[in-house]
């Protein structure tokens, strides 16, 4: 009898197979429901911790935030959590610790800044740098 899918390891899947991300019965666009309320599939990532592989991790000063929703749209891993087109925090489960977030604030200072993943966010709050070219 032939694994199921959901029973495979990523190095048994075979050209071409199709990973779904939701159920496939569902009945609506996944664009337009919230992601806590839509069906994900048991081979979306949404239920696997991928966090243990960063090294630093961004931290984000709400003083500063504009809310340009930059670190949204380039975040590869969809790991920028945004309500009604406001940041409110990061899916620290899925972040990689890319750093592309930091990159592409527009911010002086930045909003978001890396910091080693063991700095508790009240430390590295405290560390923040001044805004540049300012006297
Ligand atoms: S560090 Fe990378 S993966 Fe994490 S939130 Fe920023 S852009 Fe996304
Ligand atoms: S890129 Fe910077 S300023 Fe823009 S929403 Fe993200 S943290 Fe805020």
């Amino acid at each position: 009898m032939s694994k199921s899918i959901h029973d495979m390891g990523w190095d048994e899947l075979v050209l071409g197979a199709a990973v779904h991300s939701f159920k496939e019965e569902i009945d609506y666009n996944p664009s337009q429901v919230l992601p806590e309320n839509r069906d994900y599939a048991e081979t979306n990532s949404k239920y696997k911790y991928v966090g243990d592989w960063r090294v630093f991790k961004p931290v984000w000063n709400t003083d500063l935030c504009i809310h340009c929703q930059f670190c949204w749209l380039y975040c590869p891993d969809t790991s920028i959590l945004s309500r009604e087109k406001k940041m409110i925090g990061f899916d620290y489960d899925h972040c990689k610790g890319c750093g592309i977030c930091q990159e592409v604030c527009p911010t002086n200072p930045k909003s978001i800044i890396m910091f080693t993943e063991q700095t508790e966010e009240e430390e590295a709050l405290n560390q923040w740098p001044e805004k540049k070219g300012s006297k």
